[in-house]
């Protein structure tokens, strides 16, 4: 059959195709050691659960407003308000099937054929596919380690053109950990004044902020405020992937009504329970349940971190936010698509390539897993390691 040319032409995420194959062979009862999915190993808080089961017995079963409900699009308002020092209205929020859902409409809703949008690599896997697919054209500022995986004012101004529709900024950065300073925020916005590029500011993993302070790109500046859509979700931070809950906020109401205008012929709203659970969240109810998890993530990365640079021929800096290590394996392989495969074929141990992030010569590992196995699998990454050296000295 003769499929559309844009679906021809989409590629797959290569975050889910892993997890995918490594589930696939655990199932096979093969021993895998999984640090692919960019997922909680934390079951989500009990506060939230016990709030939807009484949600649930009391009818909570019909549809909702496109948007969402009233109290969880006033729950939003208030979280920006208190966490982020954002003032938005409700009529300005609109959740969506996960932040990927929010991402998704804002590029279908702001790309035409031909527009450019900014993405610093390294990059989450999914960013230059969702333009891809909605006509526009991604451009690539790399951010090489020597920088912190960050990129500079100057960077960013070389790369604007008459055809520049949006950036796409994304702290704690998902893979390098990355955050950027209030500093540095202001200078991308000097850079961006008397333009009309839209700033979508990816803030999912916020909470997870281990060093340094997390600033919301969009209270910076009056100008930033204007120009910035603020996304941002509870899959990562709040524990809840499987319930799918994102949402975007932005003070440019063309943009809103035209996402509105868009779920209200695709998604409609979202699931009417989730909604009762993320009011939970976003009230602040489960945030001793964060603070631990936040705890724990941090004991493991730490432990990560100076396991991996015991090995020789790998290398990472202490990510700042997120939970991620963005491992340079240069001296090892600098292929990262064979590096992983081979790891994976030969060690049982399942990682992302940096090409998938728009970086070779790296590989992702998730550290949102148990400590031991954590242990185990970098124990099982440093025999690879050293394995593959011999082979390759001896061919
Ligand atoms: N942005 C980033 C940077 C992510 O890592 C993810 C991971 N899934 C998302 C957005 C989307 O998250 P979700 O759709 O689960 O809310
Ligand atoms: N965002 C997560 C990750 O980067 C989950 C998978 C996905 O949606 O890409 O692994």
């Amino acid at each position: 059959m003769k499929l559309a040319k844009r679906i021809s032409s989409l590629s797959e995420s290569l975050t889910i195709a892993i997890s995918t194959k490594a589930a696939e062979l655990k199932a096979k009862g093969i021993d895998v050691l999984s640090f692919s999915a960019g997922e909680p190993d934390f079951d989500t808080p009990e506060v939230i659960k016990n709030a939807v089961k009484t949600a649930l017995d009391k009818g909570c079963s019909k549809y909702t407003p496109v948007p969402g409900t009233k109290e969880v699009l006033q729950a939003i308002a208030y979280k920006l308000k208190h966490d982020n020092n954002l003032e938005y209205k409700p009529s300005q929020i609109v959740t969506n099937v996960g932040a990927k859902h929010s991402l998704f409409n804002l590029f279908q809703a702001l790309i035409d054929d031909g527009d450019e949008v900014i993405i610093p690599s390294p990059y989450w896997v999914s960013y230059p596919e969702m333009v891809k697919f909605s006509g526009g054209v991604p451009v690539f500022i790399e951010a090489d380690d020597k920088a912190g995986f960050k990129i500079t004012a100057q960077q960013l101004k070389a790369a604007i053109t008459p055809k520049t529709k949006a950036l796409c900024l994304n702290h704690p950065n998902n893979p390098s950990g990355a955050i950027y300073t209030r500093d540095e925020i202001l200078a991308f916005g000097e850079v961006l004044k008397g333009t009309d590029i839209v700033v979508l500011s990816d803030e999912m993993y916020e909470k997870l902020t281990f060093d340094g302070e997390f600033v919301s790109v969009a209270s910076v500046s009056d100008d930033l405020f204007k120009r910035t859509v603020t996304i941002n979700g509870l899959s990562k931070c709040g524990a809840m992937p499987g319930w799918r809950f994102g949402y975007m906020a932005s003070a440019i109401d063309e943009l809103n009504s035209a996402v509105k205008k868009l779920q209200s012929q695709s998604t409609s709203n979202i699931s009417s329970l989730t909604q009762a659970g993320a009011i939970v969240s976003l009230m602040g109810e489960s945030d001793a349940d964060i603070k631990h998890m936040k705890g724990e993530y941090l004991k493991r990365r730490d432990l990560a971190v100076d396991m991996i640079n015991a090995i020789k021929g790998l290398s990472v800096a202490k990510p700042s936010g997120a939970f991620y290590l963005f491992v340079n394996c240069k001296d090892v392989e600098p292929d990262s698509m064979k590096f992983c495969s081979q790891l994976l074929e030969k060690a049982n141990v399942a990682c992302v390539p940096g090409i998938g992030f728009g970086m070779d010569g790296y590989f992702r590992l998730s550290f949102a897993t148990d400590i031991n196995s954590i242990k185990k699998g970098i124990e099982r990454i440093a025999n690879f390691v050293k394995e593959y050296k011999n082979d390759t000295n001896n061919n």
